[in-house]
């Protein structure tokens, strides 16, 4: 059965002599492992098609159960992304968590666009890389199910409070008075509502001053770890450059 998609490679390696095992995020069939033969000898467009952070269009080829790679052409290589370092070693932590959340099977364009969009930002240093990496931390938990509760205080409904508290591990946030939770303030409380509600087209469109984003950056983060409840080889890595 052959299959037309199209979608980012996750992760790229290289098996025997001539072939490589790809992870795509596809747009149809969600996480996909597919094998691309000849792919790790070929030259040129072919061979950049099938390669990690490489957004391409595909034939993939479905036999019992098992995926090959028919035919790749590359869309969007990323090239700034790879000279250097930190943002690289980021948005190879978007592919780490992307693998770890995305079902296979499943129809996943939101998750492929949000992933996207986030290289596509840090491709070209339109934001700070705290900023997006915070803005795709919460809105992948939320595509995932992991949506975290910021209307209102879990305890009594507070929704206006001025030192709110973000609950990590529950997921809930908390007033002052009622207390419970990682200080937040009131303007990462609405950066968070909006990357979590907002239409997918606009949750990149706001702004955060430098101290809201260091707090937006570390609950984010934060809630991301605890709830995927795992750590990402690639967020140690970033998170070990020297600055
Ligand atoms: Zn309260």
């Amino acid at each position: 059965m052959k299959i037309n998609t199209d979608g980012l490679i996750l992760k790229s390696s290289q098996t025997g002599e001539q072939d490589r095992l790809v992870t795509i995020l596809t747009r149809d069939l969600g996480v996909v492992r597919a094998f691309a033969h000849g792919a790790a000898k070929a030259k040129g467009r072919s061979a950049s098609a099938t390669e990690t952070l490489c957004y391409s269009t595909f034939t993939l080829s479905e036999n019992k159960g098992t995926y090959s790679v028919s035919e790749a052409t590359p869309v969007e290589l990323f090239f700034e992304l790879r000279s250097d370092i930190e943002r690289v070693s980021l948005a190879q932590y978007f592919c780490e968590v992307a693998m770890s959340l995305a079902v296979e099977g499943e129809e996943s364009s939101s998750l492929l666009r949000l992933i996207l969009n986030s290289l596509y930002l840090l491709a070209k240093g339109l934001r700070d890389p705290r900023f997006i990496k915070s803005v795709f931390e919460l809105r992948i938990m939320t595509l995932s199910g992991f949506m975290p509760d910021t209307e209102a205080c879990c305890e009594c409904g507070e929704t206006q409070a001025s030192r709110p508290l973000f609950d990590i591990n529950g997921g809930v946030i908390r007033c002052d008075g009622c207390g419970g939770g990682f200080a937040i303030t009131r303007g990462v409380l609405e950066a968070m509502r909006h990357i979590c509600t907002a239409e997918e087209s606009r949750i990149f469109s706001f702004e955060i001053g430098e101290e809201s984003l260091q707090i937006l950056s570390d609950v984010a983060e934060r809630y991301l770890l605890s709830q995927c409840d795992r750590g990402f080889t690639a967020l140690d890595f970033y998170k070990n450059l020297p600055r």
